[in-house]
């Protein structure tokens, strides 16, 4: 049995609302973009059960509005606000629709970031900060070694494995 009054006398949300009342109760709407106020993840998706599966709020309103969504497609984002979920701002995808967008607005991180893919001196290892970072360790681990606090390992034939903190 469903009603239509999506809050309780006391104020709290009703389990027996419509879906759709219910969902809309946990938007605030702002003049650009609908903001989901319920349950978030990281980086700021909203949450919410829909049809016994824990899952996007924003795959939720583009359900509630147009059905199932077709398979191996996803509910993506024009306006790049992970708690939005107003319909006009959503559009479905293949994965690499979701890549090529966020290529296009420069957030893939692997490609804005070219010290995790440059070869040569531009790779992260060249860099100053690489540089000091892998002097470090190596420090620590010489003088891990030196104290005993490190081990060699050596497979049977004496060749030289890798090395193991004891604990
Ligand atoms: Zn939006």
């Amino acid at each position: 049995m469903r009603i239509a009054v999506p809050f309780r006398k006391d104020g709290r949300r009703s389990r027996w609302a419509e879906p759709a009342t219910r969902f809309w109760t946990f938007v605030t709407k702002t003049p650009t973009c609908w903001l989901w106020q319920g349950d978030h993840v990281r980086r700021g998706y909203g949450r919410i059960t829909f049809n016994g599966i824990r899952q996007g709020a924003h795959r939720v309103a583009w359900q509630l509005a147009n059905g199932p969504i077709p398979d191996n497609l996803q509910v993506l984002h024009r306006c790049d606000v992970p708690a939005c979920v107003r319909l006009d701002h959503l559009f479905v995808g293949t994965i690499a629709d979701n890549v090529r967008d966020c290529t296009r607005k420069h957030r893939n991180i692997l490609i804005e970031t070219p010290m995790l893919w440059a070869r040569g001196d531009q790779h992260w290892t060249r860099q100053e900060r690489g540089r000091t970072w892998r002097q470090r360790i190596a420090t620590q681990r010489r003088e891990e070694l030196r104290s005993g606090l490190r081990v060699v390992i050596r497979n049977e034939r004496g060749q030289i494995m890798g090395h193991r903190i004891i604990r």
